[in-house]
């Protein structure tokens, strides 16, 4: 079948990615037996979600707009696939077939002036309006809970808004349509030997407005991984007008507008488009494993190398039990993997250095470094060791997702929390989230099992990323996660940790961004909210709230 005959893959209404990844029982039962041989926790059953048919859905409060009609849909199928985001509350719900929160409306503008139609309509109706890039976020930014005194719920996909521009050989920049997802950035760039380099582990589905609607953290370990660093300049359709921005490489000119953007989570208006900077494809990796008796002495060493100036693509300390469950072979102890990569650059040095740090930190590297010329080369070779250590760990990251959802329908309360912290403070910050969250796992469910991996590492401090896995008690799963949630988030803010670091604020992680953020800050947005959103349909709940 030529591909454009082919039926296009169908997403999973309710987990992860294509629903031809979600397997069937008795193979969800094997995953179920691994994850109980190494966490402890089980027997776990496989059970079926809700058939869709069975899901209720209040029809809509409003009728379409006649100037909106080319671009509105209120089907069922459009409704409840704009219901839920990717989080672990999402996954429940819609495993159990609650799609209570599901928008009235759903609008897939294609160009700026139907984004600009749309958000003048919702003004003037009191409709809330809730971009959506991907639908991927984990902190309930793209639900539609946005309080009283709205007439109904709009969500907005950008999918429409894709388009990937030629990029500019001479600058490394490139205009990219918000709705644009990783791959189709990755694939467009890649027949100009360029890339983005931004693999957040959401990279399938999430979509460039929303990583900088959300300040996105890719997948290596130091510097160039924050989708911050990457813009040079963003448009967006504001219910007060459009914000564009000048592509920069750099500006001393007052606060950067663009900053004001990036992080803004949709409520000061829709990002359609980014400039972003984009580089040659890496042509040389190098990469290593090194194995700790003690998570200390692994600390010790990304610290060391975190300092160094090294900055290496990947710089990831792994607990032993996350290192089982990633299926990262480290002989039961912690393992700190190693990457570097770039252009022509020789590689064997940076990596030598950084090695004889984690060495003297405690560390060992029994099979040495691995090089490879590029991809294709080291594939002929059927390299091995480390960089196998390495691919497999990658995989691993891009398949996790798939995996949640198969314990979400295995009954397993499993989810993940992120954040940073200073060096100095990171020792007693460990220790106090394994005995609050360990007490809260035993109060809700009996037990469980925290694992911890640093995700980035900094000059200054890392980021640590948590995974609590437990038998989730039937029914009760969603107030068992906000128990561990809470005590979880009340002890970052107790040891000055950021509430997230990459995953955003969204309406989940609101009570402790609002403790965080200074009151002034808060009062600041909200007047440029009200500047750019006067009838404050846009996103209401996240980030701030409406006045009275
Ligand atoms: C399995 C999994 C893995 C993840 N891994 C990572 C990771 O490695 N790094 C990371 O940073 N995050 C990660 N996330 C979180 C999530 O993918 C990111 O927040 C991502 O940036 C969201 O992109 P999206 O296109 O899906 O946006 P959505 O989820 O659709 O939206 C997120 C927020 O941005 C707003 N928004 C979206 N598009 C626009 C727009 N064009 N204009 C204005 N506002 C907009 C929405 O209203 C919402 O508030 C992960 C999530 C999952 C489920």
């Amino acid at each position: 079948m030529s591909p454009s005959t082919a039926e296009p893959r169908q997403r999973s209404l309710w987990g992860w990615g294509y629903a031809d990844r979600f397997p069937p029982a008795a193979a969800r039962r094997q995953v179920g037996a691994m994850v109980s041989a190494a966490t402890g926790i089980g027997p776990l059953e496989p059970q079926e979600p809700a058939p869709e048919a069975s899901i209720a859905l209040a029809p809509p409060r409003v009728a379409v707009p006649a100037e909106l009609t080319d671009f509105t849909s209120v089907s069922r199928a459009a409704r409840l696939s704009h219901t839920h985001g990717r989080g672990y509350r999402d996954l429940v719900r819609g495993f159990r077939g609650d799609y209570a929160p599901a928008p009235d409306l759903v609008l897939t503008p294609r160009t700026e002036d139907e984004v600009a139609a749309a958000l003048a309509w919702a003004s003037r109706a009191g409709v809330a309006v809730i971009p959506w890039g991907g639908g991927t976020s984990v902190t309930g930014g793209v639900e539609a809970r946005v309080g009283p005194g709205y007439q109904a719920v709009a969500t907005l996909d950008l999918a429409a808004l894709c388009e990937v521009a030629t990029p500019c050989a001479v600058s490394g920049t490139v205009r990219i349509g918000a709705g644009a997802t990783g791959p189709v950035i990755e694939h467009a760039l890649g027949a100009h030997g360029m890339t983005l380099r931004h693999f957040p582990q959401s990279f399938e589905f999430s979509t460039l407005g929303g990583w900088v609607a959300t300040r996105a953290g890719g997948h290596f370990a130091t510097v160039y991984t924050h989708i911050d660093d990457l813009v040079a300049a963003v448009r967006m359709v504001t219910p007060a007008g459009t914000f564009a921005t000048w592509p920069l490489p750099g500006s001393g000119a007052g606060p950067s507008p663009d900053r004001m953007v990036l992080g803004s989570e949709g409520i000061l208006g829709v990002i359609t488009e980014a400039t972003v900077r984009v580089r040659q494809r890496p042509d040389r990796r190098a990469s290593a494993s090194v194995r700790f008796e003690s998570f200390e002495d692994g600390v010790q060493a990304a610290r060391a190398i975190a300092r160094s100036g090294l900055f290496p693509s990947n710089c990831r300390l792994l607990d032993r039990t996350e290192a089982t469950l990633n299926r990262v072979p480290a002989g039961g102890r912690h393992v700190l993997l190693l990457g570097f990569e770039g252009v022509g650059r020789a590689l064997g040095p940076p990596m030598d250095e950084a090695l004889a740090l984690a060495r003297a930190a405690g560390g060992t590297c029994d099979e040495g470094p691995r090089f490879r010329d590029d991809d294709a080369a080291a594939r002929a070779r059927g390299d091995g060791g480390a960089a196998r250590e390495s691919a497999a760990w990658r995989a691993a990251f891009l398949d996790a997702p798939y995996l949640q959802t198969i314990l979400v329908s295995l009954g397993v309360l499993v989810d993940t929390f992120e954040t940073a912290c200073s060096w100095q403070a990171f020792p007693a910050l460990d220790a106090a989230l394994h005995a609050r969250v360990g007490e809260a796992l035993r109060r809700v469910a009996g037990g469980g099992v925290l694992t911890r991996r640093f995700t980035h590492v900094y000059p200054d401090g890392p980021a640590p990323y948590y995974t609590f896995i437990a038998k989730a008690p039937p029914g009760g799963e969603l107030d068992a996660w906000q128990a561990v949630k809470d005590a979880a988030s009340e002890t970052l803010g107790e040891h000055g940790a950021t509430i997230t670091h990459h995953h955003a604020v969204g309406r989940t992680h609101r009570p402790w961004y609002d403790r965080q953020r200074p009151e002034l800050f808060a009062r600041a947005l909200a007047s440029a909210k009200r500047e750019l959103d006067p009838a404050w349909v846009l996103n209401p709940g996240v980030l701030i709230d409406r006045p009275e």
